[in-house]
């Protein structure tokens, strides 16, 4: 590895090179040199020290804003040249005793201390423009073999921050390598434990995993993790459906995940679009197979998932909840009821519960795929006119607002919004034109 193999930003290498002329040791470290050498434009660059953060302070405080993010951890946040760096002095961790955290931090003024505390090999690369690449377990090859492995053995790793275990199914998602033999057996094995770590920090991961390229692979491959930090999925395994389905419910919400656009509602969404499916199947007097009313169960299971097992702001939930709740919705091709969807969901959304329904329809058998599919575009092109035409959808948009029903002797409170939305209502189904004096004659007849 020469020196001149990985293009660095010109504030980290500052950084680095402000760290060394005090006498201190310096690397990038971590998922930026996995990602150079694997061709990849990392998205940030992390820092690592022989510096304990007072002698980071000193060495590029004079120059440089730094924002004490992690301090007691051994992390400064430097802003250089645009961008800002995380720069940590090298841990060397005390014992995990409960399976998430470590104990104590402990700081070292060793690289090799710092490499073996990282997770996997290929995150266990540190580069340094002078000394080149330290790479003391391999990853440089596990990377060129594409291959993820946990530094050291891998059940005592894994069992030490169990975390670890969706990390490695993150990276398989994001990167499309697989794991390692041992690696994955101990990720199956211990796949239980990811029950004693934070909502918060399986929710970050999780949300990476969905968005990643290789995501119906690693959903169908390592579907015990997946079970662990989502527990309602188990009850899809291999759960049978019916002729519209060529998959059983959980390889097809993998299917469905995978054919969403990648964006982190939608595909949220996806994963848990059916998830209720166990709970309402019923076999009809034909032999056929129903799951009635499983789009308002799933959505209620998903709620419940949001409440304990997994957390997220209460803006996404409410996102992810209407795309479920809606998602088996039949919604009439006229350019009226689009409208009335669009003032029920608002623009964006509706658009994200047709992109969900594409992907949902890729999921399903030859002929329910083709008629699916038809009708979501065709949605798509009546949605296109409705908006370009400019008519009137929203509440917004309605020629009249409270002021106006108040100041035409209408009372305030709360049947004025009752009120409005029948404006809006009789507005969208053409039976009052969108101006002001109709609407005022309109509102005294209702
Ligand atoms: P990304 O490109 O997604 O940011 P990354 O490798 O930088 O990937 P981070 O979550 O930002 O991942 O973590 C930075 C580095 O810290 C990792 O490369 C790894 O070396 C180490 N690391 C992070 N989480 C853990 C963990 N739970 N156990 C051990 N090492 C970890
Ligand atoms: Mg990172």
């Amino acid at each position: 590895m020469t020196a001149k193999m990985i293009d660095m930003p010109s504030g980290a290498r500052d950084i680095i090179d402000a760290l060394m002329s005090r006498g201190f040791e310096a690397y990038a470290v971590g998922g930026c040199v996995r990602d150079s050498l694997m061709g990849r434009v990392p998205h940030d660059w992390d820092v690592c020290t022989s510096a304990r953060p007072c002698d980071v302070r000193d060495a590029l405080g004079a120059r440089y804003p730094i924002i004490p993010t992690g301090e007691k951890y051994g992390t400064l946040t430097v802003s250089a040249d645009g961008e800002t760096f995380e720069v940590t002095t090298f841990r060397g961790d005390g014992a995990y005793s409960d399976g998430r955290r470590p104990d104590s931090v402990t700081f070292s003024d060793n690289l090799a201390d710092d490499l073996s505390r990282r997770d996997f090999t290929m995150n266990a690369v540190a580069y340094n423009p002078r000394l080149g690449l330290a790479d003391p377990f391999g990853g440089a090859e596990d990377i060129r073999r594409r291959v993820i492995r946990t530094v050291g053995a891998p059940r005592a790793r894994l069992a030490e921050d169990a975390l670890r275990i969706m990390r490695a199914c993150r990276f398989a998602s994001e990167l499309g390598f697989s794991l390692d033999p041992d690696t994955a057996a101990a990720v199956k094995a211990l796949a239980p434990t990811l029950a004693n770590v934070a909502a918060e920090r399986i929710s970050a991961e999780l949300i990476k995993l969905l968005m990643g390229s290789h995501v119906e692979h690693v959903l169908n491959a390592h579907r015990e993790v997946l079970f662990a930090a989502v527990p309602p999925l188990a009850a899809l395994d291999c759960l049978e459906q019916n002729r519209h389905h060529f998959l059983d419910a959980y390889r097809h919400t993998a299917r469905v995940v995978a054919a969403s656009p990648p964006v982190p509602e939608v595909r949220m969404a996806a994963l848990l679009h059916d998830v209720g499916k166990a709970a309402c199947r019923t076999v009809g007097a034909d032999g056929d197979v129903h799951f009635y009313g499983h789009a308002e169960i799933s959505a209620e299971t998903a709620d419940a998932l949001f409440a304990k097992e997994l957390r997220f702001s209460g803006d996404f939930r409410k996102r992810v909840l209407l795309l479920i709740r809606h998602h088996n919705a039949e919604i009439a091709e006229t350019g009226a009821n689009v409208k009335r969807w669009l003032a029920r969901l608002g623009e964006p959304a509706f658009r994200q519960l047709l992109d969900l329904n594409a992907a949902d329809a890729a999921g399903h058998a030859d002929m329910a795929r083709e008629r699916r599919e038809a009708k979501t575009e065709r949605l798509r092109l009546l949605l296109d006119v409705v908006i370009a035409s400019k008519d009137c959808f929203s509440l917004q948009s309605l020629d009249i607002n409270g002021h106006d029903l108040i100041a035409a002797g209408h009372e305030p409170g709360p049947q004025m919004g009752r009120l409005l939305r029948a404006l809006l209502s009789a507005v969208i189904d053409g039976k009052c034109d969108n101006e002001k004096s109709a609407l005022l004659r309109y509102s005294t007849q209702i």
